[in-house]
């Protein structure tokens, strides 16, 4: 059982206090980390600055791109064993911690594409005046990421982060940080110099909260609850810095009768049981016109009842949610919705040889749901999908945008001209139409609206959120 240390300054630190490293698979205690305090915030603070004033300050743009470029080329070549990692703390199915682990090559593939791509304008101005805009990076930037898809939540920020030039300081989640350690091995392997990636693991309340609250960061990239991030956004409030926000979500998928039903059933399916349904842009509210509501609902139960649950190593349809208090709330829905005399439509089923003391749940799927129900209401954050009948576009637009969430949206229809008004008036950050979630493709901008949050991240456009903007006027 390995203990893993504290990445600062190039240096990996051991820590005074450990947590468990539990696999949910089957609760084994199979490791542990290291609980960083608020002094080893201070001491990768330290050594970000150090590093920007040092050696990565010196980096230019291309090179630093070369450096990316050299991440993703190691984390390539280290795939499998970063996927058996993920796969065995996070505790999902091994092909999805495999596409994990490749779409974290993208990230740095694609970021390191465009570090020496980014630049300022000249503007016309008054005679005698060039006046020209320049990128520069925040500084020591804060990243706070959680448990469901650390490595993609690593590339998307801090890679986007690397790319403008600043020095980073990593606080993955504390149910799943190996991947992290794993990636930062790999930072000193590729060449990065001392201090440009801390990684500090630990509490949230504690090492996240002293990171949030640190007077020497520049900006603050928080994917996580929408609770914790109003808590994070306050701290960067204190110190009048931007911060990037991106929250959870209830998105809604609607199915309208002319849509290629049997395309949508899989999607709509796969959108809500992939990660056990731990995905803040799962597809968790089917919107399905009214008449063909039976039919699709009966479609989409087949589905659920053929999905297998078992440990993360047997690669099924799902693996087990992350702990115990997860595995408690998503019951606890369930557990509403039999008070409430909801139907459950569909089911899946465990493997009967997953370990019992694993914490595995149901993908359930639970038709004719009032849009204003708590389960159509709440994220979950499970494997629980909620059917809603919709009797036209109005009133599909109307329930899509009628929660307090807006991050992702499904639209189906053969109608271009449907899709398009649907598009333009449903309130996320992103509208599929005719699939969903687009491959997951590094190249499109995602983030939220409403209580999903706010910011860009991924995409080329997510670049000047970890840059500011200096403009520079000469009078000559
Ligand atoms: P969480 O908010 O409990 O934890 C996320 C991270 O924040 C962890 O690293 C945790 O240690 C840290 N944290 C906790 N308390 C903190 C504090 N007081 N100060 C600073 N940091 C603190 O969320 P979670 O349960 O790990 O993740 C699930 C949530 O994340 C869901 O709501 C999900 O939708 C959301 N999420 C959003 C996205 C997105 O891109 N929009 C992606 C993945 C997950």
């Amino acid at each position: 059982m390995e203990t893993h240390g504290l990445l600062i300054g190039g240096e990996w630190r051991a820590a005074a206090e450990t947590l468990p490293v539990i696999n949910p698979s089957d609760g084994a205690v199979v490791g542990r980390i290291a609980r960083g305090t608020a002094a080893d915030i201070d001491a990768a603070v330290a050594a970000g600055q150090a590093a920007l004033e040092g050696a990565w300050g010196r980096v230019d743009a291309a090179a630093r791109g070369r450096l990316l470029l050299r991440m993703a080329e190691l984390i390539r070549r280290d795939a499998e064993m970063l996927a058996g990692l993920e796969s065995a703390d996070v505790g999902k199915p091994l092909k999805q911690a495999r596409a994990d682990a490749a779409a974290c090559a993208r990230y740095f593939e694609f970021y390191g594409g465009a570090a020496d791509k980014v630049h300022g304008d000249t503007i016309p101005y008054q005679d005698g005046y060039t006046i020209m805009t320049v990128w520069e990076p925040h500084g020591v930037t804060g990243h706070i990421v959680p448990w469901n898809y650390p490595m993609q939540m690593i590339g998307r920020t801090v890679a986007g982060a690397l790319t403008m030039g600043n020095a980073v300081v990593l606080k993955p989640a504390e149910d799943a940080s190996l991947s992290a350690l794993a990636l930062g091995r790999l930072f000193q392997e590729a060449g990065f110099p001392a201090g440009a990636v801390n990684i500090v693991t630990g509490l949230g309340e504690e090492a996240g909260a002293a990171l949030t609250a640190h007077p020497g960061i520049g900006h603050i990239s928080f994917t996580g609850s929408p609770e914790v991030g109003t808590l994070v956004q306050a701290a960067a409030a204190r110190n009048t810095i931007p911060v990037t926000l991106e929250l959870g979500g209830k998105s809604p998928q609607v199915v309208f009768a002319d849509a290629d039903l049997e395309t949508a059933a899989t999607t709509v399916t796969a959108a809500i049981v992939q990660n056990a349904g731990q995905t803040c842009s799962a597809g968790s509210r089917v919107l399905i016109e009214d008449r063909i509501f039976d039919a699709f609902v009966d479609t989409l139960a087949a589905r659920f009842n053929g999905l297998q649950v078992g440990p993360a190593d047997r690669d099924l349809d799902v693996g087990p949610v992350i702990n115990a208090q997860q595995k408690a709330r998503v019951e606890g829905y369930l557990a509403i919705a039999a008070r409430d005399g909801l139907r459950v439509a569909g089911q899946g089923a465990i493997a009967s040889n997953a370990p019992p003391a694993g914490f595995y749940v149901k993908p359930t799927l639970i038709a004719d749901v009032p849009p204003d129900h708590v389960l159509a209401q709440e994220e979950i954050f499970g494997p629980v999908l909620v059917a809603i009948r919709v009797r036209d576009e109005a009133e599909a637009v109307r329930i899509a945008n009628g929660t307090a969430y807006g991050l992702v949206s499904g639209v189906w229809t053969a109608d271009l001209g449907r899709a398009l008004r649907m598009a333009r008036k449903i309130r996320t950050g992103q509208v599929f139409v005719n699939n969903y979630g687009a491959g997951g493709g590094v190249e499109l901008p995602f983030g939220g609206m409403k209580r999903s949050g706010h910011g860009r991240e991924k995409g080329f456009a997510a670049l000047h959120g970890f840059a500011t903007l200096k403009t520079v006027a000469i009078r000559h």
